[in-house]
């Protein structure tokens, strides 16, 4: 099979241009022989074109991106689509049934890419979305959340040393883009090894939707299709938003433990030696400052009252122009501020 052409078979069942059709790809059952499986939505436009894949839930927990799929898929948008989009609201069913970021061998299925047929049950899952899904796809995008009580700024993570992920990254439209190149077993590791442009979108907190990440996200993916020429000019956020490549960034990590005050918001900029967190005794008096070791942008804060010594309180991108950044954040919250819920 050539990707992006005619032909496409998923889960053994083929999809022609023009079809639409939800595929059920079996999964190992629960061991009251329960049947799993995993939804994947493919919508093929007459045209050929690019096979674009979004993904969501690959941990469990992780549930905006649930919903960026969901209200993907109402949109009437779709009717013009050029190519194939094949979305996965739900990768990690395990985990999402059981609110846990991870398989229940307690795997991170995001770190054993590409899998093997006879592996671990994270194994065979990963080989299953291989095989599957990243093997038929010419782009792909996977939706992800802070852990563990951590909130994220709306941003894409992307190898952009690679000219077609970095027009794709910025096509998406949101405040920060960071560049990485991981080593670690990640779907994203994988795809990129395979040569396809992978964004991860990176926005808000685990177990919790957030009104702006959900459409940021929503509006992203489509502002991709149109730049990939599956869908389309068609009018999106009311503002463009520039985005900053960063190539840096850091955790900072609480010096003690205690009760955390943060100072400082997501997407504020934040100056070397400035008050981030109060860190106390939650029985007494004493009071602990955190300070700002390097300036930057704050792109993900731990919401966790409590603290224990060396626990990750923020996440700084290293920027030297950390103002601009807080500009387009602010453009981003007021743009998706003013769409009304019914029309996503
Ligand atoms: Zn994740």
């Amino acid at each position: 099979m050539t990707k992006g052409n005619h032909n496409l078979t998923i889960n053994g069942e083929e999809i022609a241009p023009g079809q639409q059709k939800t595929l059920m790809l079996k999964m190992p059952e629960l061991y009251d022989w329960t049947p799993l499986s995993m939804p994947v939505h493919v919508i093929r436009g007459k045209q050929p074109g690019p096979t674009l894949c979004v993904t969501a839930a690959i941990h469990g927990d992780e549930v905006n991106g649930v919903e960026v799929v969901r209200r993907l898929l109402k949109r009437s948008a779709l009717k013009k689509l050029t190519g194939t989009l094949i979305a996965v609201p739900i990768v990690n069913i395990y985990g999402f049934l059981y609110q846990n970021r991870y398989l229940m061998d307690r795997r991170d299925l995001n770190r054993c890419f590409p899998g093997s047929e006879k592996g671990s049950l994270a194994a065979r899952l990963a080989h299953l979305v291989t095989t599957e899904l990243i093997a038929k796809s010419t782009h792909i995008i996977d939706l992800h959340a802070g852990s563990l009580h951590r909130t994220n700024l709306p941003q894409i993570r992307a190898n952009i040393d690679d000219a077609a992920t970095k027009d794709l990254a910025h096509a998406f439209n949101v405040p920060v883009i960071l560049h990485a190149e991981l080593r670690d077993g990640s779907m994203r590791e994988y795809a990129t090894s395979q040569g396809i442009p992978f964004l991860l979108y990176e926005a808000g907190e685990s177990l919790r939707f957030d009104e702006v990440s959900i459409r940021s996200g929503v509006n992203g993916i489509l502002s991709v299709m149109v730049a990939l020429g599956m869908l389309p000019p068609q009018k999106l956020a009311t503002r463009h938003i520039e985005p900053t490549v960063v190539r840096h960034s850091y955790w900072v990590r609480a010096p003690r433990s205690g009760v955390f005050r943060p100072h400082k918001g997501l997407g504020k900029s934040v100056k070397e030696g400035e008050v981030l967190a109060t860190i106390a005794n939650p029985t007494g008096r004493e009071e602990h400052k955190v300070l700002v070791p390097d300036s930057g942008i704050i792109i993900g804060k731990s919401n966790f009252p409590m603290t224990h010594e060396g626990a990750a309180l923020f996440h700084i991108a290293c920027y030297d122009k950390p103002h601009h950044v807080a500009e387009q954040v602010e453009n981003l919250q007021e743009v998706f501020a003013e769409y009304d819920v019914d029309s996503l």
